[in-house]
């Protein structure tokens, strides 16, 4: 079994070598990471300057440009043979609801599966970053579960969001649906020390809605949750209706 693995925080990312120590256990592990945080860039690509790629001493491959950069390079140049899964993550962060669209996590696992790959995302839904060396059993417990299926469905990826609880004091699994989520206050307006006016993206509360399998619930409840995401856009109960609009006649 060939394993990649990457992230969107940088390849000195906890949870990245949290994430690759528990994939170790299921075969060969390959690290091409970011060269730094690269969180929110989504499914970027860099196509105006030329990608580096550089061997860390421990053999993985840092890369100057974003997750999804990683996974085309991996793929395409780095490694010698075609992965059988792609691991990203394990986020510093969680990635719930409409976040998955700006995630860079879960769009290094959205390249995988457009190249036909099996990928699967994790992040972590807690604030203390450094409690993830704890979460390296519960990780390989579900790669354990997950790599012994045989229908692992096409064109599709499957996002899981710890919760934010002691490792230990982990309920379960939950397969679940996107909710959605609220901000409040994200977006700032000052000035700088010279007067200047700046806006800052960010910070602010964050409310959540959604239905009972939604994924906060679950992990508001201590559950892992599970959402397998496809990467078709389409509205499809709506087709028909917008083709009755007769906007071509
Ligand atoms: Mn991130």
């Amino acid at each position: 079994m060939r394993i990649l693995c990457t992230n969107d925080d940088g390849y000195l990312a906890l949870g990245l070598n949290v994430l690759a120590r528990a994939a170790s256990g299921f075969g060969q592990v390959t690290v091409v990471g970011p060269d730094r945080e690269q969180s929110a860039t989504s499914h970027a690509l860099t196509l105006h300057h030329p990608l580096r790629a550089r061997r860390a001493p421990d053999g993985s491959w840092i890369v100057d440009g974003t997750p999804t950069d990683c996974v085309i390079l991996a793929i395409g140049e780095l490694l010698e043979d075609k992965p059988d899964i792609v691991l990203s993550g394990i986020n510093h962060g969680p990635n719930m609801g409409e976040d998955v669209l700006y995630s860079g996590t879960v769009a290094a696992a959205m390249e995988a599966t457009v190249l036909g790959i099996p990928a699967v995302a994790f992040s972590y839904t807690g604030e203390h970053y450094e409690e993830l060396e704890g979460w390296q059993p519960v990780i390989a417990g579900l790669l354990e579960r997950i790599l012994a299926r045989d229908d692992f469905p096409a064109d599709t990826l499957l996002s899981v969001n710890l919760p934010n609880v002691a490792p230990d004091q982990v309920k379960g699994v939950r397969v679940t649906k996107l909710g959605r989520r609220r901000y409040k206050d994200s977006l700032t307006r000052a000035q700088d020390p010279s007067g200047k006016e700046y806006f800052w993206i960010g910070g602010g509360t964050t409310n959540w809605t959604g239905p009972e399998d939604s994924d906060f619930r679950a992990v508001k409840e201590g559950y892992v949750s599970l959402t397998p995401l496809h990467l078709d856009l389409t509205n499809f109960p709506l087709l028909d209706q917008i083709r009755g609009w007769g906007l071509g006649s």
